[in-house]
């Protein structure tokens, strides 16, 4: 599983954990020589988890999209930075790039993303694995969402099971490295 796709927020949150914890995924990418992939912005927790990995020597490869700049501040510290023209190019890219996806505590873009992801791995346009890593209980309500949406009939037990829920980035990468080198 040579590199990871990270899906998190553009804004740092309330909690001053989400940044430590989005710090501390960075290192252990790293730490494990696995490239993350994420979209290139120098805000937020995005931020936190690329000086995360750059620091501990990592390889970082951001997705920015051209269009949005005055939206997004390119990260000019990253391994590798790539302007793509629109927000389809940059989630086809990184499909592409990563072996597996996280959703990390973020906002709507963070949902959109990470969904899009794991509608892909359930409908087989890949076979890479998603997680969700509940930092500080942020994702509970997702995670409840998700069981009640499977006892409602809209989501079959299979697809819950291609979603690793942990709660710290060395759990969720040995859950991820565990379903990607069994598919
Ligand atoms: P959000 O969770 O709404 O802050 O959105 C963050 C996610 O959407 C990231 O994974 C980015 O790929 C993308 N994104 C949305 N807004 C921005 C932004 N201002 N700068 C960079 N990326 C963004």
């Amino acid at each position: 599983m040579p590199s990871v796709c990270v899906f998190l927020g553009s804004s740092p949150g309330h909690n001053p954990a989400f940044g430590v914890a989005a710090e501390a995924l960075g290192r252990e990418l790293a730490r494990r020589g696995l490239t993350c992939v994420y979209g290139g912005s120098d805000t937020g927790l995005m931020k936190r988890l690329a000086d995360g990995a750059l620091a501990a020597g990592g390889q970082v490869h951001g997705i920015s999209v051209g269009g949005l700049q005055a939206l997004e501040i390119q990260h000019q510290g990253l391994t590798t930075l790539e302007v793509v023209p629109t927000m389809h190019a940059r989630k086809a890219r990184m499909a592409e790039l990563a072996d597996a996806f996280i959703a990390f505590p973020g906002g709507i873009g963070t949902f959109e993303e990470f969904f899009e992801a794991f509608t892909w791995a359930r409908l087989g346009i890949h076979a890479k694995p998603c997680g969700v890593l509940n930092v500080e209980g942020y994702y509970d309500p997702l995670l409840d969402l998700l069981d009640h949406a499977e006892r409602e009939g809209f989501i079959r037990a299979c697809d819950q099971d291609l979603l690793v829920r942990a709660t710290s980035p060395e759990a969720m990468l040995d859950g991820l490295a565990a379903r990607w080198e069994g598919r």
